[in-house]
């Protein structure tokens, strides 16, 4: 056979392949979808969780759902896992992800580096608000997709998988990994070189730290019983507050510039300082520009503060790190103070300002 013969036939394999990976992409974009189901997996908004949700080893179906669901309640899980729906003759995934909905993709992993394995992370717009959606576990990422490219929903992402930091785990458990969230900064990598982490940052600002996850779920069925994407600024206004930050300081974020849509007033000329409501899964959903500082002295060492008086909510919270210690001890011994995971969303919201 000659070289261009082989040239030939290669391309043509490259093509068929390219193909098949996108025909149900094209099938969703056919029938005008503007919001699907990230998978073939046939979903429909009244499908019980149980049918699509992949467990971990542990089997608890719950294990696969968003939220304090793994390890006796104890570990935090930001995404939903999603089982596949067809299988090859060695029993790995075959189906297609697709993005839900129209994005821009701002990452592809095409190696694995992480406990995302392969992984692409698309953004999308709605009216004073950005937010992200992120396909993880990847078997392979479609060959056809590119970095900045705009993108209709159904668009093929690539292949469900089992990919993650190490080998990949058992074919058995293999899903995709689906998150959908905001970004808390815009400078990660100044942020991550701060920490003095052994490991460099492989994802610069799409690594996971630094995208904050909501639900997925209640965000898909939505959108599946809408026909079209559902208004996640709403979604997020309308969740609980778990926890409060007042903090005195003349910074706005670059988070609150770029989803304005969180702000429940508008920006004063002069910024003394801010209140902040959390959910209890950490993300910063409801901004209060305030004219008169709220605490003495300034940033992160004078903040304030103020928990929910939900039993529920408030063990939620503590689970996710936001609080260091339960409001009943810091009553007896000192202020409440940030967990973990609170304190490092604060230090990516607001950057030490240069002297
Ligand atoms: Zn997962």
């Amino acid at each position: 056979m000659s070289y261009a013969t082989i040239v030939r036939y290669l391309s043509i394999a490259l093509t068929w392949a390219v193909l098949v990976d996108d025909a149900e992409g094209q099938a969703a974009r056919a029938q005008g979808h503007v919001f699907c189901w990230p998978t073939p997996l046939p979903v429909s908004t009244d499908t019980p969780w149980e049918s699509f949700v992949q467990p971990t080893a542990s089997g608890k179906p719950a294990s696969g759902l968003f939220g304090n669901t793994r390890s006796g309640d104890t570990q935090f899980h930001e995404g939903l896992d999603i089982r596949p729906a067809k299988r090859d003759k060695q029993g790995e995934p075959t189906d297609t992800v697709q993005c839900v909905l129209a994005g821009r993709v701002v990452h592809i992993a095409p190696v694995p580096n992480g406990t995302y394995g392969r992984y692409v992370v698309l953004e999308h717009t709605e009216p004073g608000l950005r937010f992200y959606t992120l396909h993880a576990h990847l078997q392979r990422v479609a060959p056809t997709l590119r970095l900045g490219a705009t993108v209709p929903a159904g668009t093929s992402l690539g292949i469900m998988g089992r990919s993650d930091n190490t080998r990949g785990f058992p074919k058995e458990r293999a899903h995709l990994h689906f998150e959908v969230g905001l970004r808390l900064s815009s400078d990660f990598n100044a942020w991550y070189a701060r920490q003095g982490y052994p490991e460099p940052n492989h994802h610069g600002n799409w690594n996971g730290y630094n995208l904050l996850g909501l639900d997925p779920l209640p965000f898909l069925r939505t959108g599946l019983s809408l026909g079209r994407p559902p208004s996640l600024a709403t979604m997020l206004r309308n969740e609980p507050t778990a926890v409060a930050v007042f903090i005195s300081t003349n910074q706005t974020p670059r988070f609150i510039r770029e989803n304005t849509a969180l702000l429940t007033q508008r920006l004063p000329a002069r910024i003394a300082g801010w209140r902040i409501g959390f959910t209890w899964y950490g993300l910063p959903h409801r901004w209060t520009p305030l004219s008169s500082p709220p605490t003495q002295g300034t940033g992160q060492r004078a903040m304030r503060l103020v928990a929910t008086s939900d039993p529920t909510l408030l063990r939620k919270a503590q689970i996710r790190n936001l609080l260091a210690r339960t409001p009943q001890k810091a009553r007896k011994t000192q202020a409440l103070a940030p967990g973990d995971s609170l304190s490092n969303t604060l230090g990516m919201l607001f950057p030490p300002t240069p002297r």
